[in-house]
């Protein structure tokens, strides 16, 4: 089945309103040349300050500008209340977000996120009529000792719990290796997608045929505009999130280009 690939660029903890507002012009200009068809889902992650911002520069002119979505770079799963420094889907969304990206290894790693937290968020993210971006991703201790599978197939699994098969089909998963993330070395192609298709095969497990064929399943890690055609090129990476090489219209459009010369 053919599945609409996203590149979804995240900014994290990078550019004031000024900065980012220009970044996403830039972007913006070079879609702006294509149909919608012709480009592959564009998501953008900015800072929580930013997301109004950016959302304002969304235009309405017929392109495939036009498409460009929000996300997120994360949420709480509770809808109000006496959370300090927290904020919720309803919040993020009323921001103009679409997407939001949740368990993050440097949220997993820096912020003490957990599985529970990341399936509660999931829930919420989903009631609220957004779409998660459920990262997951080994060390390279993990790697080396040979549990990379069991290690991802369990954040998956319990990402996933307790959603319906409707809802998991339309969120996305990204496979991030954490030794690969701004470390400049990427996942071999053939490893990744192997992977990737071992994810697929648990969310089929989990949710059903129908929702492992239609979910989104991302790559993420180092990715550069050297490396997207390659990646793209295999049967069950659809996309990639991009961390490093997002911050500059330059390489993000250059990846969006990349990805159009092999799959869309
Ligand atoms: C990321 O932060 O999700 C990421 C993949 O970063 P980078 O592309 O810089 O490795």
């Amino acid at each position: 089945m053919s599945r609409k690939p996203i590149i979804a660029g995240n900014w994290k903890m990078n550019l004031l309103q000024s900065e980012a507002k220009a970044l996403f012009d830039g972007i913006k200009d070079f879609a702006k040349g294509f149909s919608e068809s012709q480009l592959p889902g564009i998501v953008i992650a900015p800072t929580f300050t930013s997301l109004s911002a950016v959302a304002s520069e969304k235009c309405n002119c017929g392109a495939g500008c036009d498409k460009i979505a929000i996300a997120a770079q994360n949420c709480h799963w509770k809808s109000s209340g006496a959370y300090t420094g927290e904020v919720s889907v309803e919040m993020v969304k009323d921001a103009g977000c679409d997407y939001v990206i949740i368990g993050h290894s440097e949220r997993r790693q820096y912020f003490s996120e957990t599985d529970e937290m990341i399936n509660l968020k999931a829930k919420s993210i989903l009631a609220g009529g957004l779409i998660p971006i459920i990262c997951c991703g080994e060390t390279l201790e993990q790697r080396e000792s040979g549990i990379t599978d069991s290690h991802i197939a369990s954040q998956i699994k319990a990402a996933l719990d307790g959603i319906s098969s409707e809802d998991v089909a339309k969120s996305v998963i990204a496979y991030e290796p954490i030794w690969a993330i701004g470390t400049g070395k990427t996942c071999d192609a053939n490893e990744a997608n192997r992977v990737i298709a071992m994810i697929r095969n648990v969310v089929k497990e989990v949710a059903g045929v129908s929702a492992a064929d239609s979910i989104r399943i991302l790559y993420g890690g180092s990715v550069k505009p050297s490396t997207i055609e390659e990646q793209m090129s295999k049967s069950d990476i659809d996309g990639a999130l991009v961390g490093g090489a997002s911050l500059t219209a330059e390489s993000f459009n250059e990846i969006i280009a990349n990805t159009m010369k092999v799959s869309v």
